[in-house]
C-alpha cells in the first residue's frame, strides 16, 4: 500500500515542496494539515499535486483545541498513520509585543512547539498501531536555534535557560519567553526551534526502543525564498536570498529542501533513530552535531515535563 504522511504548515514553503516531492514518488498519500484550507487546496493545485496523492485537514497549531480536533478528526477518517511531520512554524522578527495563542501562551512557542508537542504525543499512538515498515516522526530544526554554529550565533542567540518563563506559563503576566527574559520576536523563534529539537531526542529516549519508530529532526539549508520571513523588513526580504546564496552559500531552493525533507521521511538510508540531518555543499545527507543547549538530556527532560503540564497532559 501507499504510505500515508502528515505535513503540518503544508501550504507553503518546505512543508509543499516536500508534499509535492512525496506525492511525485506516487507512493505516497499526503494529509496536508493546515490552518488555512483553501490556501493548502490551492497550494496544491499550483504545485500539480493530483487530487489523489492528497488530502486537505485543518489543523490550527496555535489552539490546542484545534489540535486535539484534529487528531480526532484523522482517527475518523480510518487512514493509518505511517509518518508524522511537524513542519509549520511562525516567525516574528520585527514585533514588539508578543502576541498569544488560543490558550495564551506565546505566539512563537505556542505554535512551533506546544502545539507541535501536544500533537506528536497524541499521534504517537497512531503510528504506534502502522503496520508500515518503516514509521518516523521527524520534527523540523534549524540552524538558528543552534548556537555552535555561525548562523546560530548571530543575536539574539537561542537559550532557554533554566525555563521559568515556561513553567510560569509563558502567558506575558511573569514573561513571554522561556527564559524569562524580556520579549524579542526573534529569539522566541530560535527558542521554539532548540525546544523541537530537543522534543525530538526526548522522544527518541523514551519511545523509539518500545514502539520502533525512528524520531528524526533536520536542518535543510537556508531556504531564504519561503513564507517564514513574510514579517520582516522589506529590505530584509530583498537582500536575504542573494546574501545567502552568494556570501553564505547556504541557500537551497524550495524544491531541493522538499526533497531533502522527503528524503528524511521515505528513504531507507535516513531511518536512524535521535539524527538530526543535515546536506553538505553537493547535497549529500549528513549526521550532524547539535549544539550543546540543543543536545542537554537534563533540559530535554525538564522541557518535556513543563511542555506536558501546559498542554494538560500531566
Ligand atoms: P513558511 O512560512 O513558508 O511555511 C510555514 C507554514 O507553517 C505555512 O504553511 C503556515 O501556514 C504554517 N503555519 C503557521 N502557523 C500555523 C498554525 N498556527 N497552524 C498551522 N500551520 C501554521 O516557512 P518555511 O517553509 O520556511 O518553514 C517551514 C519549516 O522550516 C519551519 O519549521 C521552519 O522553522 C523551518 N526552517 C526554515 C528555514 C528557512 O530558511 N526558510 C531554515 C530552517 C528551518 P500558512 O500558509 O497558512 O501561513
Amino acid at each position: 500500500r501507499k504510505g500515508t504522511a502528515v505535513i503540518t504548515g503544508a501550504s507553503s514553503g518546505l512543508g509543499l515542496a516536500t508534499a509535492k516531492a512525496l506525492a511525485d514518488t506516487g507512493k505516497w498519500h499526503v494529509i496536508m494539515a493546515c490552518r488555512n484550507f483553501l490556501k493548502a487546496e490551492k497550494a496544491a493545485k499550483t504545485v500539480g499535486m493530483s487530487k489523489e496523492d492528497y488530502t486537505v485537514m485543518h489543523l490550527d497549531l496555535a489552539s490546542l483545541e484545534s489540535v486535539k480536533q484534529f487528531v480526532d478528526n484523522y482517527r475518523r477518517t480510518e487512514r493509518p498513520l505511517d509518518v508524522l511531520v511537524c513542519n509549520a512554524a511562525v516567525y516574528q522578527p520585527t514585533a514588539k509585543e508578543p502576541s498569544f495563542t488560543a490558550e495564551g501562551f506565546e505566539l512563537s512557542v505556542g505554535t512551533n512547539h506546544l502545539g507541535h508537542f501536544l500533537l506528536s504525543k497524541l499521534l504517537l499512538d497512531d503510528l504506534k498501531k502502522s503496520d508500515y515498515p518503516s514509521k518516523r516522526m521527524i520534527i523540523v530544526g534549524s540552524i538558528t536555534g543552534n548556537t555552535n554554529t555561525l548562523a546560530g550565533n548571530v543575536p539574539p542567540k537561542a537559550n532557554l535557560g533554566d525555563l521559568r518563563g515556561l513553567a510560569s506559563g509563558l502567558n506575558g503576566q511573569n514573561s513571554s519567553m522561556i527564559d524569562g527574559g524580556e520579549y524579542d520576536g526573534a529569539k522566541a523563534y530560535k527558542d521554539s526551534k532548540v525546544c523541537n529539537m530537543l522534543t525530538m531526542q526526548e522522544l527518541h529516549r523514551r519511545y523509539h526502543e518500545e514502539t520502533g519508530v525512528t524520531f528524526a529532526s533536520l536542518y535543510p539549508g537556508c531556504i531564504a525564498t519561503t513564507g517564514l520571513f513574510r514579517e520582516h523588513v522589506p529590505l530584509f526580504r530583498l537582500l536575504f536570498p542573494p546574501f545567502q546564496k552568494y556570501i553564505t552559500k547556504g541557500y537551497v531552493s524550495e524544491e531541493e529542501a522538499g526533497k531533502r525533507l522527503a528524503q528524511v521521511v521515505s528513504d531507507p538510508s535516513l531511518g536512524k533513530s535521535g539524527v538530526y540531518w543535515s546536506w553538505n555543499n553537493n547535497s549529500s545527507s549528513f549526521e550532524n552535531q547539535l549544539s550543546k543547549e540543543a543536545s542537554d538530556a537534563e533540559k530535554a527532560k525538564k522541557l518535556w515535563e513543563v511542555s506536558e503540564k501546559l498542554v494538560g497532559l500531566a
